[in-house]
């Protein structure tokens, strides 16, 4: 077991010098969890077999699920991609440093742990002041996926990277909540047309409107394989059973009330809805995701209250639906994977 240290830092203060032994660790080969704008990540420098093999010891990833390498500067971007697209230059104009995920040809330099044996490679280029410094003072691109205990929600806070890798890693930087709290887009343009591996908060319509294209979203089984393997693991799931319902407002709120009426005897039932429907459920667990009109602050809390349904050991939540619009497809896609398919719709 290893003594993890936890360092609060606020995203707001130049944190170079308070960085250094972050950079010093990772640059030693070493697992560091650091927020971003996204969830946290954990990271390891990408050119240390060594380290990489550590990220997939540590969470629990099945080997071909590769990692996301984080960078901050353009010049990071040459040491590890053959290539960059017109409609790549584009994107990274509009959206780095930001939550896009981009997929390319991966150079030499790329380890196959990395990329899980494929010859691409996922880059990021992330806009969260503490993740930036961190990168710059340890000037090596790093390799992170989300710092949670693989199949569990991704961490959005430094307490829940505490919760899954306490004794695991030497240290958490604590930047307390990320803004977006789901994961980045992940896009291809390696097919016929530009496809979202995995949504985001940055949505295809943000995309088509740079790009002037039509992009197509992955369907989860096209996005199984080959290209984005790790879409076919079930994912951001509480502990609990998860039943999701989808539909019709007004509906979606009958039916979550007759599955309450049907399981009078299960005791720990939890319903994950909306503010505009607390009042409407026949059910004293109600954990409130926001508010239907804001679908960001929706993104942002998930993860948080999929792990609150832990911590007040649920045995079942029962989830509302949201409309699959903007944001709304990013957190319906999260919702699936947290149902592990157990999805009523009733529209
Ligand atoms: P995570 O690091 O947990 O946010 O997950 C990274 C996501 O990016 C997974 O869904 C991976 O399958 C996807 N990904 C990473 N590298 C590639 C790649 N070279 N091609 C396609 N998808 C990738
Ligand atoms: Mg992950």
């Amino acid at each position: 077991m290893l003594n993890t240290k936890m360092l609060k830092l606020a995203a707001a203060d130049d944190n170079l010098d308070s960085l250094t032994e972050a950079a010093k660790l990772l640059q030693s080969g070493e697992l560091v969890a650091f927020p971003t704008e996204t969830v946290y990540g954990l990271g390891a420098v990408y050119n240390s077999d060594q380290a990489l093999a550590k990220v997939f010891q540590v969470k629990g990833r099945p080997a071909d699920n590769p990692l996301i390498l984080h960078i901050w500067s353009y010049q990071q971007l040459d040491l590890i991609v053959k290539e960059v697209s017109p409609k790549y230059e584009r994107l990274m104009k509009e959206f780095w440093p930001g939550p896009l995920t981009l997929i390319f040809p991966k150079k030499e330099a790329v380890s196959y742990l990395a990329t899980a044996g494929l010859d691409t490679v996922a880059v990021r280029m992330p806009s969260h002041p503490i993740a930036r410094q961190l990168l710059e003072i340890t000037d090596i691109p790093i390799a992170a996926p989300s710092a949670n205990l693989s199949g569990r929600p991704s961490p959005t806070k430094g307490e829940h990277v505490f919760e899954d890798l306490n004794g695991k890693i030497p240290l958490i930087i604590d930047g307390g909540a990320c803004e977006a709290g789901l994961e980045s887009t992940v896009l291809t343009i390696y097919s016929e047309h530009p496809v979202i591996l995995r949504p985001g908060s940055i949505t295809k319509e943000m995309i088509e409107a740079t790009l002037q294209e039509v992009v197509q979203l992955a369907m989860p089984d096209q996005a199984d394989k080959p290209q984005a393997p790790g879409m076919k693991y079930r994912h951001y799931a509480p502990k609990a059973a998860v039943t999701l319902v989808e539909g019709e407002n007004t509906k979606v709120v009958a039916k979550i009330n007759q599955l309450l009426a049907e399981l009078d005897n299960v005791k720990r039932v939890f319903v994950l809805g909306t503010a505009e429907n607390e009042a409407k459920y026949h059910c004293t667990n109600f954990l409130n995701l926001g508010s239907q009109a804001k679908p960001g602050e929706v993104a942002a809390r998930l993860y948080d209250l999929l792990r609150r349904c832990d911590q007040l050991n649920a045995e079942l939540v029962l989830i509302e639906g949201v409309s699959a619009k903007g944001i709304g497809v990013a957190i319906e896609n999260r919702l699936r994977k947290a149902s592990g398919g157990n999805i009523i719709n009733v529209s």
